[in-house]
């Protein structure tokens, strides 16, 4: 199970290699300290979800910040802002979606929406 510096660590990495991805698709040299930036908020990025969802609560913690459709929709503003070319923000947002790829192999996965909701009011 992956934890706040795993998470961290892998959102960190992510960043930056979006952010290098981006820089070689424009044709220009990357920047060290918006490189370091990127590193630093990808990191905080790759905890979103948890800073949302309490995870003290235990492994039912994921609520909607882990759900499927917060990962889609993270995944949309990813797509918008890589083409219209904000890559810091591009970068931030693909660390951010690293937290759901990670859950989602654990064996609790990502809940959907319509599970959250099922599992407040009926259980
Ligand atoms: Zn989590």
């Amino acid at each position: 199970m992956p934890n706040k510096t795993m998470h961290r660590a892998r959102g960190a990495n992510a960043a930056v290699e979006d952010y290098l991805a981006s820089c070689g698709e424009k044709g220009h040299p990357p920047d060290i300290v918006t490189m370091v930036a990127v590193a630093w908020l990808g990191g905080v990025a790759g905890n979103l979800p948890d800073y949302l969802d309490d995870p003290a609560r235990g492994p039912s913690h994921r609520g909607w910040a882990h759900s499927l459709e917060a990962y889609g929709f993270l995944h949309g503003l990813y797509i918008k802002a890589r083409k219209e070319g904000r890559t810091v923000e591009a970068a931030v947002l693909r660390a951010a979606m690293t937290h759901h790829e990670e859950d989602a192999q654990t064996p609790a996965g990502l809940p959907s929406l319509l599970e959250i909701l099922f599992r407040r009011f009926f259980n």
